[in-house]
């Protein structure tokens, strides 16, 4: 057995330091993602610094945009009557993940920092690229239903689980981070997050003892919005497909479209080829398959992912049906 410490600093520049001076240190906040791991000896820390104590728990909404701390839960962020106003799709999309028990306990950063599902990532007897670089990607041949189209590359076709990371895509939110160092940073999602390419093994930009503090989101744009998850069950389970989508249509034509989609990349997958194709059109069935199609051209499906395809072009066609007519309707 692998000895084990626990640490619960009380600055964020003694809990950076301490993750930075071990190899095998991280942080660990809801441990509701990172304690699985451990049990199935995935990841296998010789220090975990507990977040707790470090002030991350701001969630204060602005004129300019909301800023939302680090250690707020996912049951809070998405119970907070400002965030169910401002940003109603950011609560739909953590109410369609995990379970009430696991919402209150999980953190917005554990959130997004959570690794993937993939099976075989979290089965320390088979080979995966990105828990054991260079040992290979069995997913391209076997298992891979659950797995991406979009952004994968031949050593990893991995999605990222988040469901409120799509929504956080949709709203151009921007993660705060402390880097070990001392300096600040404002990352975009693409920013935080990485294509896997040859090195699959590190799922995001951040550096050991990188901390994020908050994430910010900016002043609501008054679109309507929607977050819809396609899943195999109604409970415990991680989007097929799902997008966080936001319309507003104005003398029937686009004038704000944002589409975000999860369960088919890497990461939350913003379209933004399929946006410029709506912008300034009337959001019919069939230009929405056609920028659908267009958004989708670089995907890699495999034999047994490519209904992801469709299915995110018919979850798309529901999701304006659902928004437009609420516009016309004044809702
Ligand atoms: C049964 C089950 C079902 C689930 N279903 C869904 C689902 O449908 N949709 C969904 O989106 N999620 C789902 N989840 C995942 C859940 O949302 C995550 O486990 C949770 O959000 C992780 O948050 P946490 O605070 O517990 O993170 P932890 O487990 O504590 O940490 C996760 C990672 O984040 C890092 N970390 C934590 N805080 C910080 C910080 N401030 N700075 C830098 N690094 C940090 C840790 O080092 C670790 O690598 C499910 C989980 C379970 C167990
Ligand atoms: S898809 Fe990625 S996570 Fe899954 S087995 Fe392949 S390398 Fe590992």
């Amino acid at each position: 057995m692998k000895p084990l410490s626990y640490a619960r600093p009380r600055t964020q520049a003694e809990a950076a330091a301490l993750v930075r001076r071990s190899p095998d240190a991280v942080f660990i906040a809801g441990g509701t993602n990172l304690t699985d791991l451990m049990k199935l000896d995935v990841v296998t820390p010789d220090l975990l610094v507990d977040v707790q104590d470090l002030d991350l728990t701001e969630l204060t909404h602005h004129e300019w945009g909301t800023v939302v701390g680090a250690g707020v839960t996912n049951a809070g962020l998405a119970g907070d009557i400002g965030i169910r106003r401002r940003y109603p799709l950011v609560s739909e999309a953590i109410l369609a993940g995990a379970s009430g028990q696991i919402r209150n306990a999980a953190s917005i950063a554990g959130n997004l920092l959570q690794r993937t599902r993939c099976g075989y990532f979290q089965d320390v007897t088979k080979p995966c690229n990105k828990r054991s670089p260079g040992s290979g990607c069995p997913a391209i041949a076997g298992a891979h239903r659950e797995l991406g189209v979009l952004g994968t590359s031949e050593h990893c076709v991995a999605t990222h689980p988040s469901d409120m990371a799509v929504a956080l895509a949709a709203l151009d939110a921007v993660v705060r981070v402390r880097r070990a160092t001392g300096s600040v940073s404002a990352l975009t999602l693409d920013e935080l997050y990485r294509l896997p390419g040859d090195r699959p093994d590190r799922d995001t930009t951040l550096e050991p003892g990188d901390l994020v503090t908050a994430v910010e989101l900016p002043a609501p744009t008054g679109a309507p919005s929607r977050y819809r998850k396609v899943r195999d069950r109604t409970s415990f389970a991680f989007a097929l497909v799902s997008v966080a989508a936001m319309l507003k249509v104005e003398d029937g034509v686009a004038v704000d479209v944002r589409l975000a989609y999860g369960g088919v990349a890497p990461r939350p997958w913003r379209a933004r080829t399929a946006e410029a194709a709506l912008l300034g059109e009337r959001p019919t069935d069939s230009l929405i398959t056609q920028a659908l199609q267009a958004e989708f051209a670089t995907a890699r499906p495999l034999p047994d992912n490519a209904f992801k395809i469709n299915l995110a072009a018919s979850l798309t066609r529901a999701v304006v049906r659902d928004l437009a007519p609420a516009q016309k309707a004044g809702r």
